[in-house]
């Protein structure tokens, strides 16, 4: 342990500190500026910050939080407060937002989906809860029904629990599928064109059996109706990302549906122990700054930002296109990461240049900016650019592209 005596000690031998508390003049305020100039870490640690043209990636640290969420969380951290009471409290302002019977901040959207399917399986009951993620001869469901199409990564957040994974195409496929162990049907929207069965005959077809449903939209706001949009459908779990679109905290997301089974999953949360859950800590101000986002997110001038970022996108595409060689695209996804997204392409006989060069050296260039890399050329998105930078991206792309020229 560290005395008290210590740290006096340590701070009286901080030179600037000791310089300050010895003193007796009055400090210039040149001295009192560099005293409490804030610690530039991304200096210190010589981490490499750059413009995110290329999307809300968890590699890239997702999005940048807005000043009212860093208000809320600096705020937050100054009072002590039980965890539960701001889950409950929160979770109703969520759930009335978001038309939902009932919501929880989780550690992002994958946690959701872990802590859904964990409520699904265990009830209200402790020992299920605490059996978890060990199923057999507890007398808990064990499997999760789920098309062969939106089967990604994602879905390892089910198999957590202690789950496994029946894959199914047709709807004969689901019927047979179904049994006495089936604990729920997964959908992940954003894979949805890859899969035959649509959301609502999805919905269907569990309700028929009297299986809970359970949604992934991480990454698919906006448009900001499919926060409601699924439970109106009859979803009975919806699992969002709140780092993502949002600009919440990035490790936040929410887990919104039906009451009996968002108090269920909360067993399986902090600040209860001996729950699979207990590492998907979320804190107060986390928990505050996400309902801040989200509130931020749903009561903006949706219309306005999109035009802000078709605005960008132009700005971008004319400055390119005008080097001899280079054609661009906007498409705008339908599924997940629905925003503005340009696409572009040159012609090799024109520009001598591969996709990983050109991103190489934006990569390492003053500011660094980070792109897409596709086959045959670059993507870009401008949601995540701060005012004025996608001035810096025209700028750099086109002078990359007209570089190499031949
Ligand atoms: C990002 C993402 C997740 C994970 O979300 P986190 O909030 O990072 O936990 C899950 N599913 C899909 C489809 C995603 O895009």
């Amino acid at each position: 342990m560290i005395s008290r005596r210590t740290i006096l000690k340590r701070l009286s031998a901080m030179p600037l500190l000791g310089g300050i508390i010895g003193s007796a003049a009055p400090l210039s305020s040149a001295v009192a500026a560099t005293a409490l100039a804030p610690r530039n870490l991304v200096k210190e640690l010589g981490i490499r910050t750059f413009i995110n043209a290329a999307g809300t990636y968890t590699a890239m640290t997702g999005s940048l939080m807005q000043d009212e969420v860093m208000e809320t969380i600096q705020a937050a951290s100054k009072e002590f407060m039980m965890l539960d009471d701001v889950q409950t409290k929160v979770g109703e302002k969520i759930a009335a937002i978001v038309h939902a019977e009932s919501a929880v901040v989780t550690a992002g959207c994958f946690s959701a989906m872990t802590l859904g399917l964990a409520g699904v399986l265990t009830g209200m009951d402790q020992k299920k809860v605490e059996a978890l993620p060990q199923l057999e001869g507890t007398g808990m469901k064990s499997e999760v029904i789920v098309q062969k199409g939106h089967n990604v990564g994602y879905s390892h957040a089910l198999t957590n629990t202690g789950c496994k994974m029946v894959f199914v195409e047709t709807v004969e496929e689901v019927e047979k599928a179904i049994n006495e162990k089936t604990a729920m049907m997964w959908f992940l929207h954003i894979q949805s064109d890859q899969g035959k069965i649509m959301h609502q005959e999805w919905v269907n077809l569990a309700k028929k059996h009297n299986i809970p449903t359970m949604i992934d939209i991480a990454a698919d706001v906006p448009p900001v109706e499919n926060l409601w949009k699924f439970h109106e459908m009859g979803f009975d779990l919806v699992c969002v990302s709140g780092g993502k679109a949002m600009r919440g905290p990035q490790s936040a997301g929410i887990l919104m549906g039906k009451k009996h089974l968002i108090a269920a999953a909360r067993l399986s949360m902090p600040p209860r122990g001996s729950t699979i859950g207990r590492g998907m800590k979320v804190n107060k101000e986390e928990i505050l700054g996400m309902y801040v986002a989200l509130e931020k997110f749903v009561g903006q001038d949706q219309q306005k930002e999109w035009k802000m970022w078709e605005d960008r996108v132009a700005h971008i595409a004319d400055a390119v296109k005008k080097v001899n060689g280079v054609t661009t695209e906007t498409i705008r996804p339908e599924l997940g990461n629905h925003t503005p997204t340009l696409r572009i392409k040159w012609e090799p006989a024109k520009i001598n240049l591969t996709t990983k060069a050109l991103q190489e050296a934006l990569r390492n260039g003053d500011p660094s900016i980070e792109i897409v890399g596709e086959q045959g050329g670059i993507s870009l998105t401008t949601w995540m650019l701060k005012p004025g930078q996608e001035k810096i991206v025209a700028t750099r792309l086109k002078e990359e592209l007209a570089k190499a020229a031949v």
